[in-house]
């Protein structure tokens, strides 16, 4: 910098770094003064939570396109150009998303960190459910925990935008805490009898717990698997059994959501949807999933009067 400015810009720069600690304004260099950090996600809500916290001193881009599984996804040669260009890669880990995170292990650059969000939050303390369900994020205090560490990660890698990370990470963490209130407030509605979810693949029981509901069964533990003639007679006679009125499909399993619509039209009840894995035109975001999945479960067990 002191080579390419005159030494009157120097001392005017060193005055605004001093008087108003903006001191990318003096960076000689850079494309885009304002961005310190190239964040990639492996999901979509996981961009979404990384832009809240981080405004504009991140450039953060996800490697799943909406309404991709992760369960299966395998990336391209763009996909893998972004791995190499970024800082840090945030990933879910716990199994969710197994193609994508050996792509990444075998070309993250030397200085860049990879942060798996599921292990991470468990290392702080995060109890888990259930060692199949990586699902962590569907229960709004674990998206806290996962806006915490993201929060973390920022600082260490970009430790003069602290304040900004802390602060839009204490404005974030109120709205989901916000979110979670309205989640129990809106499933409230459904009987306790009516709390069962029916779903395609093991995501949701996390999202149960935190609205008090239980998980009655789904075709798959994860996408991909295959459903057994036995699996599904058994799915239609839980239905029948516990009096379940709806069950839920998910928007990125395609072979798993015609499995379930087709025991849901033998076994005569309505089919619905919840949101796990990818975001879409109609649910754009991490609080706006949360938020569909409450509404959703009320809607269609009973609460929502439809
Ligand atoms: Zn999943």
């Amino acid at each position: 910098m002191t080579g390419t400015l005159p030494r009157g810009a120097l001392a005017l720069c060193l005055a605004v770094v001093v008087a108003a600690t903006l001191a990318v304004g003096c960076s000689g260099n850079s494309d885009d003064a304002s961005t310190e950090v190239n964040v990639v996600t492996t999901l979509p809500l996981f961009a979404d939570i990384v832009a809240e916290i981080a405004g504009d001193r991140a450039a953060v881009d996800s490697l799943l396109p909406p309404g991709a599984d992760p369960h299966a996804f395998e990336p391209s040669p763009s996909d893998v150009r972004k791995i190499t260009e970024a800082d840090v890669i945030f990933a879910n880990g716990l199994g969710l998303e197994p193609s994508l995170l050996r792509v990444i292990g075998a070309n993250i650059s030397s200085g860049a960190v990879l942060v798996e969000l599921a292990e991470a939050v468990i290392g702080a303390g995060v109890p888990t459910l259930a060692p199949d369900d990586p699902h962590l994020w569907m229960d709004p205090a674990n998206g806290r925990e996962y806006a915490a560490i993201i929060r973390d990660t920022l600082i260490l890698q970009d430790p003069g935008g602290s304040d900004t990370y802390s602060g839009n990470y204490e404005t974030y963490a109120a709205t989901l805490d916000d979110t979670a209130q309205y989640m129990r407030d809106t499933a409230a509605a459904v009987p306790p009898d009516d709390r069962l979810i029916i779903a395609t693949h093991d995501a949701f029981g996390y999202l149960a717990r935190a609205v008090d509901f239980e998980i009655a069964g789904f075709v798959v533990p994860g996408p991909g698997q295959d459903a057994s003639p036995e699996d599904i007679s058994e799915l239609i006679t839980t239905i029948g059994d516990l009096g379940i009125p709806a069950v839920f499909t998910e928007p990125q399993t395609s072979v798993e959501t015609r499995t379930l619509e087709q025991i849901a039209s033998d076994a005569g009840v309505k089919v619905c949807e919840l949101y796990s894995d990818a975001l879409d035109d109609a649910v754009r975001t991490y609080i706006e999933l949360l938020r569909f999945n409450a509404e959703e479960l009320a809607r269609c067990l009973g609460g929502g009067g439809d």
